[in-house]
């Protein structure tokens, strides 16, 4: 081990979800603008309000993709700080690299090529780690968080956004139906990939709810967990604490 840091095989769902990100890594911010009418701006503006990085910290956005959080985030550390922006796609990793080199705070961001399952950083190197659509996609969430609370400094916290259960029933179907019927199309008409969107509805729909997610992220170590609903449950953000 290198700081901690051990290789992972490959399993059959990293390569899976590798080659769904590949494939839609340049439709991916006009996909979520459609696919959410936006409001994946709300949820993310939310977290960042949750996570709260503060001028001088260094902060890890793992799974960070096209950089919306990191971005954001690198205006909140100011020069003092650090953000580093984490992906294990390549693809994904060069178009937020592109994005964000155009947005003027280039000193305090660097890249890193990473699985969020065995994290090449030594033990309490952050205050801050975020992780907003990713955990759903990482084959081993246990290990990840794992990694995740191994990576803070005591008095750290780890912010969690991702999709979650509808708290009602009905607005559950409805949800549902959208999901179904609508994602997979706008895959196959605007990013010319319909398996890929089927996939993201299926991976939303399995991932833990609001309450195994807590629980898990306790078992990985992390205190005082709390979680908030957006719009109605569809998409939750939790946080915990190493302390
Ligand atoms: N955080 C960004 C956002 O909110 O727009 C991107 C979220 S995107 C839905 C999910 C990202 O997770 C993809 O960029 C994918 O490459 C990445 N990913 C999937 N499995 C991962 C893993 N095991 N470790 C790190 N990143 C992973």
């Amino acid at each position: 081990t290198h700081f901690g840091y051990r290789e992972v095989p490959e399993s059959e769902k990293t390569r899976l979800v590798g080659r769904v990100f590949r494939s839609v890594a340049t439709r991916y911010d006009l996909m979520n603008d459609l696919m959410s009418g936006g409001l994946h701006r709300a949820w993310k503006a939310f977290a960042l309000n949750i996570a709260a990085a503060k001028p001088g910290e260094r902060v890890l956005d793992l799974a960070g993709g096209t950089g919306d959080l990191a971005a954001a985030m690198a205006v909140r550390v100011s020069d003092r700080g650090l953000v580093v922006l984490s992906d294990i796609n390549d693809a994904m990793l060069a178009v937020g690299r592109d994005r964000l080199m155009d947005r003027g705070t280039p000193r305090r961001l660097t890249y890193v090529q990473a699985n969020a399952e065995s994290l090449p950083f030594p033990d309490n190197t952050f205050d801050l780690i975020t992780i907003g659509f990713g955990l759903r996609n990482v084959t081993h969430k246990d290990r990840a968080l794992a990694a995740m609370s191994r990576a803070l400094k005591p008095g750290g916290r780890c912010v969690v956004l991702e999709f979650s259960r509808p708290r009602s029933p009905l607005f559950g179907r409805l949800y549902d139906a959208y999901s179904f019927a609508v994602v997979p199309k706008l895959g196959r008409y605007v990013a010319q990939d319909e398996e890929s969107y089927q996939y993201l509805v299926e991976s939303i729909r399995k991932h833990p709810d609001q309450e195994a997610l807590k629980a898990l992220m306790e078992d990985a170590g992390l205190q005082r967990v709390t979680y908030w609903n957006l719009t109605g449950g569809i998409v939750a953000v939790h946080r915990g604490y190493k302390l």
